[in-house]
């Protein structure tokens, strides 16, 4: 008897005492989505235990994948800190991103108001909302937490317990787990402020369609306000993108979940806005448009651009994107590779798995080449990603530039190596040797790269990156058997190449 009582005890108390100490010392969230007034949303949380005199807390300034400052601290309003009795504890606002905190180690509970971010988030980043939070009362919210949640200076790297107050009929479509609790309760956690911000979540009645590419769990929710039953259909498109992307990659996609989470506004506009924002295990991605029509081709586009982004930087970064101060950070160099090899196989891939046709692929490289055109290209890459947040009037050069750089970088190599070598292996080859928990120092990835291919292409980033040469557009295009009219900006397939340039070409696009 007495044992069978022990066994019962150990059985019983001892994930009891696993959870205590999991928990104990952990940022303690609420949010509340069920009672909000003017699209206002309360959050409230705990600190963990410290013995701090006091505290600077944090809401972001900017997030990873953005390089122009946000704020997120300008839709934080009411804010106040009360210690056990519930007696008010003072706090001063630094500045629009932080906040004071005296007697920290008194302070049971701090609370605030958070507003829907999206129309000022327009207005003032162009279609930067899919960094932002909106609510909209019984209906629908979409949540990056960096909006939502912040985190103190002085505590950093603890992980998070968020309990989410919800109407009964809605479904947290996320890439982290989410558990019910009860009806209205959801409670969910991450590892760290990093994880919490890295993966936003969409809450509505659910429209969704789980998918299995090879490994890969995908989940693909939509939502419209009208619309109710349409992730059947985007999810088809997807599966799409994605088998052809895993081939692509090699054979297999280098996450085990990941989630799309699909917003659609109808409009009166003519053809469609596309904004998306990626992270490590899901992407936001938000449409509008007039005509649901667009969205399987925008999706294309954004979709697949996003989620190539799981290659890099969540599997190959550098040490300022894995150590990412939220309030001031440091740019990497590399936006030539985060943004420009990422864009580059959004375009690469279509033509690699004859998903589209030679012409097609042709005007694919017209439209980066008329791109391109409208920024200044003597500007050098890797110190324009340095000040890529002063240097907005540049930045989307590095969709243009950027992936007719990689066109560039893949031919070269391509040809180094007989066909054997291009960037798709470059791009495996760097994932190995990093991946997502190992980043690489900034100032050394070129030499690394060398290192894994050819003398030559350290000459290559030297003048075209690095330094400010044109890009040697014309002479690489026609190495794989095109001709590129500078003057009309036109490319097309030359006449009669030769055996050699129409080897390079089956070698880098399978034609
Ligand atoms: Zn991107």
């Amino acid at each position: 008897m007495n044992t069978i009582i022990k066994l019962f005890f150990l059985i019983v108390i001892i994930p009891e005492i696993i959870i205590a100490q999991k928990t104990k010392n952990n940022y303690k969230y609420n949010i509340d989505l069920l009672h909000m007034s003017n699209d206002e949303v309360r959050v409230s949380f705990s600190p963990p235990k410290n013995n701090l005199k006091q505290g600077r807390f944090i809401i972001p300034k900017l997030v990873p994948g953005f390089y122009q400052a946000m704020n997120f601290g300008q839709y934080v309003s009411h804010f106040t800190a009360t210690d056990k009795n519930g007696k008010k504890i003072l706090t001063e606002r630094l500045d629009k991103n932080s906040w004071l905190i005296h007697d920290l180690n008194r302070v049971k509970k701090i609370s605030y108001q958070v507003a829907d971010g999206w129309d000022s988030l327009e207005k003032e980043s162009n279609e930067a909302r899919s960094a932002g939070s909106m609510f909209i009362k019984d209906s629908v919210s979409v949540i990056n937490y960096n909006s939502l949640v912040g985190y103190f200076e002085e505590m950093k790297d603890i992980p998070y317990q968020i309990t989410i107050t919800k109407n009964k009929n809605f479904y947290a479509s996320s890439a982290l787990n989410y558990q019910q609790k009860n009806k209205n309760t959801d409670i969910v956690w991450a590892k760290d402020y990093r994880e919490l911000v890295d993966s936003p979540v969409l809450y509505s009645v659910p429209d969704t369609t789980w998918l299995k590419i090879g490994h890969t769990k995908v989940l693909v929710s939509f939502y419209n306000k009208k619309e109710r039953h349409y992730s059947k259909t985007i999810a088809h498109e997807i599966e799409n993108i994605l088998k052809n992307q895993q081939a692509y990659l090699g054979g297999t996609l280098p996450v085990n979940k990941y989630a799309f989470l699909i917003y659609y506004e109808s409009s009166n506009e003519n053809g469609y806005l596309g904004d998306g924002l990626e992270h490590s295990h899901s992407t936001v991605c938000l449409y509008r448009s007039g005509n649901m029509k667009f969205i399987p081709h925008a999706l294309n586009r954004v979709a697949s651009h996003e989620f190539f982004h799981v290659v890099t930087p969540l599997n190959i970064h550098s040490g300022e994107i894995q150590h990412y101060d939220f309030l001031n950070p440091v740019m990497s160099e590399h936006l030539w590779l985060y943004e420009g090899m990422t864009e580059y196989a959004t375009i690469h891939m279509p033509i690699k798995q004859k998903m589209i046709s030679l012409e097609d692929f042709e005007k694919s490289l017209e439209e980066k080449i008329k791109g391109m055109k409208e920024f200044d290209n003597t500007l050098s890459f890797t110190e324009m990603s340095k000040k890529s947040m002063e240097r907005q009037d540049q930045y989307m050069n590095f969709y243009m530039k950027g992936a007719l750089l990689g066109v560039c970088l893949d031919i070269r190599l391509r040809e180094l190596s007989n066909g054997k070598i291009g960037t798709q292996d470059l791009m495996q080859m760097l994932m190995k040797k990093y991946g997502a928990g190992k980043y690489f120092n900034d100032n050394e990835l070129f030499d690394e790269i060398t290192k894994m291919t050819y003398p030559e292409i350290r000459t290559f980033f030297r003048d075209y990156i690095e330094d400010t040469q044109p890009i040697p557009l014309k002479e690489y295009l026609e190495k794989a058997g095109f001709n590129y009219d500078e003057a009309t900006g036109k490319v097309t397939t030359l006449p009669n190449p030769d055996a050699k340039q129409l080897a390079l070409r089956k070698a880098w696009i399978n034609q």
